[in-house]
This record gives C-alpha cells, sequence and structure tokens, in this order.
C-alpha cells in the first residue's frame, strides 16, 4: 500500500510540531545559540547559585528544543525514508545532538568535583525539582576517575563494543526444510512457524537445520559472548564497582537485591508452575517423547476475527474502563488528533513504538493488520503514550523522562487488561481457552524464560569477572544443564540445545531481560487487584502514571502500591499465572 492511499485520519499529524518546516530551522538556530551560551558556563557553574540555576534552566530549554527538532525529522524519516527534506532535516537534528553531547561534556565532572558547594546549593527550593537529578550524578563520583584516565576510557570506548559488532553482522545461512514435498526457506523469521508444524519430522528437521549453523561457528561466537561479558567485567573493575551487576543497577537506580530476587522468585520458588504446564502440554499434546522442539505447538485452534480500527477503540475502551474517564479522554484525544500512524505502507519502519518530546504529543507508529495482536499492539502503545503525556502534563522536564525500568509497565496493564477481558467476553468457551491460552505463552516468556536468560548471562558476567576460562565447551554445557532444569522433566532436551544461547540477541544488552520480567510482574499484581475492584490501587496506579522519572524505579513502584522488593507482588503475578492455568486444565479436559 502506498501513503498517498491511505485516509488521512489513519496517518498521523505532524503539522502540528511544525506547521511550517522553516519553524523547525528557526529552532535549530535557536539551540545553536543556546549550545554556544551553555558552553561559557565552562569553570563557573558552582560560583553561585544563580549561575546554576541559569545554566540548568539553558540546558533544559536546549534539550526540549532539540528532543521536539529530532521528533519532527524521525517520525517523518519512518514513514517516508525516500523524502530527502526529512532527511536533511534528520542529519540536521542529529549533528546538534552530537554537538551538544561534545560540548557538555565537562559538566558532569564540573559538579561532582564541587559536589560539597552543589549539595549546598540543591537545599534551596528553587532547586527543588532539580534534586533528585542532581544527587543521582553526584553519588557517581566515587566512579568518575581522573582526567587523564578518563581521557584513557574514552578512546577505549569505540573498540570495547566490537564483540556486539561482530556478532550483529553474522549472517547464517540455512538448508530448507522440506514440507510436504515442499522445499521452503529457513530463516529467523520462520523458524517459529516450522516449529509449530504437526509434522514431527519437520519440526525436528527445522531445529537441526538451524542451531547446527550456530554448532558450525561456535568458536566465534563463544568468543563474541566472552567478549561482551569480559567488557562489561571491564568497566566495572575501572569504575570500581563489586561487579558488573553493580555496575549495571547502579545505572538504573535500583539495588541488586532486586535482580536476585526476580530470579529467586522465577527459577526457585515458582517454576514448579511452568513445569506443570509443560507436563499439560505433553498430555494434551499426546506425545510420549516430548522434546524442546515441540513446545511450540498450538494447544488451541486460533478463534480471533478480523477488526477495524473503529472496532478496537471500541473494546479498548471497555478493557480500559476501570480506570474511568480522564483516562480515556486521552484515548480519545490520541484518535480525534491523530497522534496514530496506523498502516504499513512502502517503505514504512517495521513494528510499532510510542514516541515524542517533551513539546510534542507522544506520537505512536504501527503496523495494523487488523487481527488481534493488532488491538494488542495497539492498547500497548496507547499505555506508553498516555503515561508520557501524563508525565509530561504533571511534571517539569527535568523529572518528565522515565526508565526504561518502569515503562512497560504501563504497557503490559493494558495489554493483560484487554486479554482478561477478551476471556471475560468470549462467545464460547474454545474462544475462551484461546485466549487464556495466549497469556499463559506470554507469560511464560515473560516471567519464566527471561529469568533463565538473566541467570545464564549472571553466570558468564561472573566467569568473566574471575577470569575464568569461556570456551564454546563450557558456555554450551552450561547452556544445555540450565535449559534442562529449566524446562522440567516433562521435556527432553534436543543434542543441540546448549547451542540455542549464541541465537539470543539478549545477552549482549548488559543486564536488560530481568527487567521484562519485573514490568511483567508489576503490571501482573496490578491488574489481579484492579480487577479485584482495588479502588485505592486504580488511584495508585494513576498517579504513578503522572510521577515520570521523578525519584528512584523503586520509590515510584512503592508509590504505585506495588514495592518491588517486596515478596507480595511476585506472589501475586505468579499466583495469577496458576489461576490461569488451572481454569485452563479444567477447560482442557
Ligand atoms: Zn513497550
Amino acid at each position: 500500500m502506498e501513503r498517498e492511499d491511505i485516509e488521512e485520519k489513519y496517518k498521523w499529524d505532524l503539522s502540528k510540531i511544525y506547521h511550517d518546516p522553516q519553524d523547525f530551522y528557526k529552532d535549530i538556530d535557536t539551540c545553536q545559540s543556546l549550545l554556544d551560551q551553555l558552553a561559557t558556563f565552562e569553570g563557573k557553574l558552582s560560583e553561585n547559585i544563580e549561575t546554576f540555576i541559569d545554566f540548568l534552566t539553558k540546558k533544559d530549554d536546549l534539550s526540549k528544543l532539540i528532543n521536539k527538532a529530532y521528533c519532527f525529522a524521525h517520525l517523518h524519516c519512518d514513514v517516508e525514508p525516500k523524502n530527502q527534506d526529512y532527511q536533511k532535516m534528520m542529519a540536521t537534528a542529529l549533528s546538534l545532538l552530537q554537538q551538544a553531547s561534545v560540548t557538555l561534556v565537562y559538566v558532569d565532572n564540573e559538579i561532582c568535583k564541587n559536589d560539597v558547594k552543589i549539595k549546598e546549593f540543591l537545599k534551596d527550593n528553587r532547586l527543588a525539582s532539580y534534586r533528585y537529578t542532581v544527587n543521582n550524578l553526584l553519588a557517581y563520583k566515587p566512579h568518575l576517575l581522573d582526567e587523564q584516565q578518563e581521557m584513557l576510557i574514552a578512546k577505549v570506548d569505540n573498540i570495547s563494543d566490537i564483540s556486539e559488532q561482530v556478532f550483529d553482522s553474522l549472517r547464517l545461512e540455512f538448508e530448507d526444510v522440506e514440507v510436504n514435498g515442499q522445499k521452503k526457506t529457513l530463516n529467523q523469521a520462520t523458524l517459529t512457524e516450522f516449529l509449530k508444524n504437526k509434522d514431527v519430522n519437520v519440526r525436528k528437521d527445522a531445529y537441526h537445520k538451524f542451531f547446527k549453523e550456530y554448532k558450525k561457528f561456535e568458536n566465534t561466537y563463544a568468543t563474541t559472548l566472552a567478549g561482551v561479558m569480559k567488557k562489561d567485567a571491564f568497566y566495572s573493575d575501572v569504575r570500581h564497582f563489586d561487579s558488573p551487576l553493580e555496575a549495571s543497577v547502579f545505572n538504573d537506580d535500583v539495588p541488586s537485591s532486586l535482580f536476585f530476587k526476580i530470579l529467586d522468585k522465577a527459577n526457585n520458588e515458582y517454576r514448579y508452575l511452568f513445569h506443570r504446564y509443560n507436563q499439560l502440554k505433553k498430555e494434551l499434546l499426546k506425545i510420549d517423547d516430548f522434546y524442546n522442539y515441540d513446545l511450540n505447538i498450538p494447544l488451541v485452534k486460533n478463534v480471533s476475527q478480523k477488526l477495524t480500527i473503529e472496532q478496537c477503540f471500541e473494546i479498548i475502551e471497555k478493557a480500559l474502563a476501570p480506570f474511568g474517564q480522564d483516562y480515556l479522554n486521552i484515548i480519545h484525544q490520541a484518535k480525534e488528533e491523530r497522534w496514530i500512524d496506523y498502516y504499513p505502507t512502502t517503505g514504512k519502519r517495521q513494528g510499532a513504538y510510542s514516541s515524542g518530546s517533551y513539546l510534542t504529543q507522544p506520537y505512536i507508529l504501527m503496523n495494523f493488520i487488523g487481527d488481534y495482536n493488532s488491538m494488542s499492539t495497539l492498547i500497548h502503545e496507547l499505555g506508553h503514550s498516555v503515561h508520557t503525556y501524563l508525565s509530561n502534563h504533571n511534571q517539569e522536564f527535568i523529572n518528565s523522562h522515565y526508565r526504561i525500568f518502569v515503562a512497560e509497565v504501563a504497557s503490559t496493564v493494558n495489554e493483560t487488561l484487554l486479554i482478561n477481558y477478551m476471556m471475560e467476553h468470549a462467545k464460547t468457551s474454545e474462544e475462551k481457552r484461546y485466549y487464556i491460552y495466549e497469556q499463559l505463552e506470554n507469560c511464560v516468556g515473560l516471567i519464566f524464560r527471561q529469568p533463565m536468560f538473566a541467570d545464564f548471562e549472571h553466570r558468564l558476567h561472573t566467569m568473566a569477572q574471575n577470569n575464568e576460562p569461556m570456551s564454546s565447551k563450557i558456555i554450551t554445557d552450561l547452556y544445555a544443564k540450565l535449559s534442562q532444569e529449566y524446562f522440567g522433566d516433562a521435556v527432553k532436551m534436543d543434542e543441540l540445545v546448549g547451542w540455542s544461547c549464541y541465537y539470543v540477541p539478549h545477552f549482549y544488552y548488559d543486564y536488560y531481560v530481568y527487567k521484562y520480567t519485573l514490568g511483567m510482574t508489576v503490571a501482573l499484581a496490578i491488574v489481579k487487584r484492579i480487577l479485584q475492584g482495588d479502588q485505592k490501587q486504580i488511584e495508585q496506579y494513576l498517579n504513578f502514571l503522572k510521577s515520570g522519572g521523578k525519584e528512584s524505579p523503586v520509590d515510584l513502584l512503592t508509590h504505585a502500591g506495588v514495592n518491588p522488593l517486596d515478596d507480595a507482588i511476585y506472589d501475586d503475578a505468579f499466583h495469577y499465572f496458576e489461576d490461569l492455568l488451572n481454569e485452563f486444565e479444567k477447560l482442557s479436559k
């Protein structure tokens, strides 16, 4: 489909950001002048409080404008990549961002060096909204090095990413898989389809042809994986952190005990529920030799129907009704003011996102095809957009940005409310079973699978920190062992399971995966309480959406009524899974 064939109301309206493209360049000029002024503050930040306030205000003004300009350029480029005017704007915005980061490189160091004076300034109420951010920065002081060492580290930066770059650039080719006498292409995108096939030979063949290629290059993959772990261990060491984990959680402002709590709950205390689910799968599928490549066979036929955008909004509004009219008004606004670009068109970016800035609306890009998944993606992105909208309208700029850590809560709560609505309003028990099955699979991916990944990643990081050898044999043996424990006794491991770790890009993202689990766990706990009609929970949750990033993720969530260090939220989340499993079992027998 071409862009001009799509009705206006189904395309986003970016003219509200800049009506005239010339206004974009006017903002760029203003940014340039602000940046020149900001450069003159070097060496003067702690002179007196007025100078410090003046600096912070100008820096915020600059960030707001750059973000607005960048937002305009990147949204346009994502839907019309061939338009050279937008490409030029994008290049202009990016080069300004780069220039700003070079010009302002002195700031963090200067603030940390003058910490005593700055802490004195922070007592003044004019700086109240800056306290969280600046204190965070000051806490980094023990990890800053002297000027020469910092310079050396900066020079190492661009060689330290090479393992990851090599991993990204490796392109494997796979042999075709034969289905009903026809040869079909096997790759990352088609693997799952083969694994859903009813014929065991197809599943086994696809699995083998896929992972034997990883095995062929195992020494390369072992080197890139060990390389990224050694890189994290290096930075943690030179910056005086106790471990790579401590370095990573420092950036997120959460305690490492949170990481271990999530792993303990998922991998020890509640793992029996996942084993029970696998046992049930084996029974329902009636397969005696049940292998890990058999786990994707659908247990229920897809019953979802084609939906229009209007039908999706009707359902979404009903699913989100517990939040009250104010929340729904923002959803209306998103639709009426055209924040959303719905349909896939030639050249448009794949996937979906919510993206905006402090001075713009939070826009949504998606590739809507009218199935249940599309509706679920829409409500997910709307969750992000409402969160951003409420943060921007209730917080000053400096505190409006929220971290990845809490971001997925808003979207996952919405997705979960939707699927619960679909279960509740299913017309047949088969339809209900379908949605329960979908949600069980969802939960498995996020609350069981990711903590197993996190455990594996943590062990590799620890090996790197202790300078232990990390050959492919050691890595794949470890992964095979963890996989067997993870899937449980009902599932047999294929001989290639150990090499399947080389396929996962997330191991290169420095302790990222457990954040998915946290987002889902918190969301499930919130939904469980909302569905029980807990009005206080709804109120606390809406306040959380308005809080942006004004405090640490743990504080934000605690004020939302779901302290992530508290056992109760994990118990709520895993019991939610257990309830679903019980119901699914009942409907299946
Ligand atoms: Zn999301």
